[in-house]
C-alpha cells in the first residue's frame, strides 16, 4: 500500500518534496494557500532566480553561518551539482555567473517554478489551493491535517511553509505555530539579508542615491572584518540597502551584545597614495575653487556634503587653503567612510528568515521530527540560513529531497 503524504506549502521546498515523494510511489497531496504555487520563487534573484551555487561541499558549508553541519547529509544526498542536473533534465538550461551563481539561461524565475510544478505533477502529486490550520497527531504519530475547508488524513506530513520574510508571498510563519503545537522549540525568527538602519540623518540626505563600484566592509566594535565586498549599495531614509548592505547584514547576527559599523571605500580603484596625488593635482589645477567644487570630479554631488562632514572640513574652504592634514583626512574619509549601524529593518522586509524550527529536534538524514513520528520539515522553516549566492535555495532543494524521500518510504 502506498503511503499518503501531505505537504504544506508549494514553494521551492514543497514542490521538490512533492515530486520526490510521488516518484517513490507515495500518494501526494500538496496544499498551497496561494492560488498559484511558487509565488516567492518567482521573485527570487530579481526575477532571474539564483537557483544554486556551483561550488564544492566546503564552500557550501562556509556560506551557511548557522547549523551548516545539520545540512551535511542532505547536501551529500542532493548537492548543488545534483540541483543543476535536476533542472537541466527538466529542460531548464542553466548558466553559471560571477561567484559561481547559477541562473536559468532564460533569466526567468518562472521557468524554475514551472519545471518544479511539472515535476510534481508528472509524479502524481495533486496540488490543492487551501490553507492548513492544524496538524493532527495521535499517540505521537501524524495522522492528518485540518484546513480551512476540511480535513485530510495521511501517514506523513512535510511542513514546507517557509519563514516570515516577504509575507505577501504566503510565508507568514504558520509552520512555526504547527511545530510548537507538536512540541518543537522554535528559535526566534529575525531577518537576514535585510536593509540596515543607522545614521538616519546622514543617510536620509542621500536617500535614493546608488553607489556603484564601491567596497563595503562590515566590522564589529573590535574592528574585526566580518564582510568585505565590491559592489553596489543604496542610501535610504533609514540607512542603507542594496546588494552590499543586504549581504553585510547576514554577518551582523547579534545586535543585543555587539556593535557594528560599515566602512565605505568610495575609491576602491585608487590606493591611498594615488588618491592623495589625485587630490593634489585637482588642488593645483583649481586653486581658487571651494573644496566642495573640487570634489565634483571625484564624487556624485549628493555625496560631497556627507564626505566633507565626516572629514570635518568646511566645504567653502578654498582649495589653496587646504592643509596637508586636511588633505590626508579627506583621502582617508574617501577610503573609509564610516556609518554606524544601529539595527536591521523588520524581518518582513528581509530576503530570508534566520531562526526557525530547532534542528536539534530533527533527524538530519531524514528531516523527520524526533518528537512526532511521520512529521517532516523542509526549507526555510528550519533554523538554517545562508548568505546570498543561491545557497538558500540549495538548502530548500536538499532538505526537501531528503524529506520527500523518507516521508514516502513504506511503513
Ligand atoms: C526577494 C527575494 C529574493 C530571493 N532570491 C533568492 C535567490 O536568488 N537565491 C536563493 O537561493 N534564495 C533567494 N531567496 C530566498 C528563497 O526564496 C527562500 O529561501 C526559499 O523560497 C525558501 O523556500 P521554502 O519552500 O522553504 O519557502 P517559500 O518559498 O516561502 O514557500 C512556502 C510556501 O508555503 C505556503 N504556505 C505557508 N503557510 C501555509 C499554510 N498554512 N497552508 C498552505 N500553504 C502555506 C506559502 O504560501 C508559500 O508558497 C530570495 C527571497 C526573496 C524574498
Amino acid at each position: 500500500m502506498s503511503k499518503k503524504v501531505i505537504i504544506i506549502g508549494a514553494g521551492a521546498a514543497g514542490l521538490m518534496a512533492a515530486g520526490v515523494a510521488g516518484k517513490l510511489g507515495a500518494e501526494v497531496v500538496l496544499i498551497e494557500k496561494n492560488p498559484q504555487p511558487g509565488k516567492k520563487l518567482n521573485i527570487t534573484g530579481k526575477g532571474r532566480c539564483n537557483v544554486t551555487n556551483n561550488c564544492d561541499a566546503d564552500e557550501l558549508m562556509k556560506n551557511i553561518p548557522k547549523n551548516s553541519r545539520f545540512m551535511y547529509s542532505a547536501f551529500s544526498a542532493f548537492s548543488p551539482q545534483d540541483t543543476m542536473a535536476f533542472f537541466e533534465n527538466l529542460g531548464v538550461m542553466l548558466k553559471t555567473e560571477r561567484g559561481y551563481r547559477v541562473f536559468p539561461e532564460s533569466d526567468n524565475a518562472h521557468d524554475i517554478t514551472d519545471a518544479l510544478v511539472r515535476f510534481a505533477k508528472m509524479n502524481g502529486a495533486k496540488i490543492i489551493h487551501d490553507t492548513v490550520v492544524q496538524i493532527k497527531t495521535e499517540n505521537g504519530n501524524v495522522c492528518g491535517v485540518k484546513t480551512v475547508s476540511g480535513e485530510f488524513s495521511c501517514d506523513s506530513v512535510i511542513v514546507a511553509t517557509g519563514g516570515v520574510s516577504y509575507p505577501l508571498t504566503g510565508s507568514t510563519g504558520d509552520g512555526y505555530a504547527f511545530a510548537r503545537e507538536c512540541g518543537h522549540t522554535v528559535t526566534e525568527p529575525q531577518g537576514s539579508l535585510v536593509p540596515l538602519v543607522g545614521e538616519t540623518d546622514l543617510c536620509k540626505s542621500a536617500q535614493g542615491l546608488t553607489l556603484k563600484n564601491i567596497t563595503l566592509t562590515a566590522k564589529n566594535a573590535q574592528g574585526k572584518v566580518l564582510f568585505s565586498e565590491l559592489g553596489e549599495m543604496l542610501f535610504t531614509h533609514f540607512g542603507i540597502s542594496g546588494p552590499l548592505a543586504l549581504s553585510a547584514s547576514a554577518h551582523m547576527r547579534d545586535f543585543e551584545n555587539e556593535r557594528y559599523h560599515v566602512c565605505l571605500d568610495l575609491k576602491p580603484g585608487l590606493l591611498h597614495e594615488k588618491l592623495e596625488e589625485r587630490i593634489l593635482r585637482d588642488v593645483e589645477e583649481k586653486k581658487n575653487k571651494d573644496i566642495q567644487n573640487l570634489l565634483r570630479g571625484l564624487l556624485p554631488a549628493r555625496m560631497i556634503n556627507i564626505v566633507l562632514k565626516k572629514a570635518g572640513i568646511d566645504g567653502e574652504t578654498k582649495a589653496n587653503a587646504m592643509t596637508r592634514e586636511m588633505r590626508r583626512c579627506l583621502r582617508d574619509t574617501l577610503k573609509e567612510l564610516r556609518i554606524d549601524i544601529d539595527g536591521k529593518r523588520p524581518v518582513s522586509e528581509a530576503i530570508i528568515t534566520s531562526g526557525g524550527v530547532n534542528v536539534k529536534e530533527i533527524n538530519p538524514k531524514t528531516m523527520e521530527s524526533k518528537i512526532v513520528h511521520g512529521l517532516y520539515f523542509a526549507g526555510e522553516v528550519l533554523d538554517v540560513d545562508a548568505y546570498t549566492g543561491g545557497f538558500n535555495l540549495q538548502i530548500a532543494w536538499s532538505s526537501a529531497y531528503s524529506a520527500g524521500m523518507y516521508a514516502a518510504q513504506e511503513i
